[in-house]
């Protein structure tokens, strides 16, 4: 087992583009979708004050995926549906919401060349579970500092990003 998990952790072409899982997920009324390929970048329980204000939450799941991973399936033009905002002091981060619903679906940071969305939008099954919840599920609470509630699991609590922050809990 051990020799099995060595032998593969640094060889990422064993991933064949073929065996990767595709995710669909968008805003509450469905006029905006998207798909994503995993597996995600990074996937976290985020506390940190913007997710917080921007959409009206203790913390969210943020779950970060590369660029090319990232697609919109409604219907083109994409962005006749959407209305993109930008934080002004962070103009390579545009996040997208539905003009419909309101639902802020997704956001596109530039500067990193990735996408982010919100687990929580991701597509469910008939009992209303997440798709593909063992991949795409959350390692870690990030921004834990600034967290509006407690949280007692066993996932590690970072002052920042996982791994590249002090570890609080
Ligand atoms: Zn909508
Ligand atoms: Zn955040």
């Amino acid at each position: 087992m051990d020799e099995t998990a060595t032998a593969t952790s640094n060889s990422n072409e064993i991933d064949a583009p073929t065996s990767r899982k595709i995710y669909k997920g968008g805003c509450f009324c469905g006029n905006v979708t998207y798909q994503v390929i995993g597996p995600p970048i990074l996937s976290a329980y985020c506390h940190c004050t913007l997710c917080q204000r921007v959409n009206a939450s203790p913390f969210i799941l943020s779950v970060h995926f590369p660029a090319a991973s990232f697609s919109w399936s409604h219907a083109a033009p994409h962005e006749s549906n959407m209305d993109p905002y930008a934080i002004h002091h962070k103009p390579w981060k545009v996040r997208w919401r539905c003009k419909n619903c309101g639902s802020v679906v997704a956001s596109n940071n530039t500067k990193l060349d990735k996408w982010s969305i919100w687990g929580a939008q991701l597509e469910r099954d008939s009992a209303g579970r997440i798709i593909g919840w063992d991949e795409v599920k959350p390692t870690a609470h990030i921004f834990y500092d600034t967290r509006l509630v407690d949280v007692a699991d066993d996932l590690g609590k970072w002052t920042g990003y996982e791994n590249e922050s002090e570890r609080i809990g």
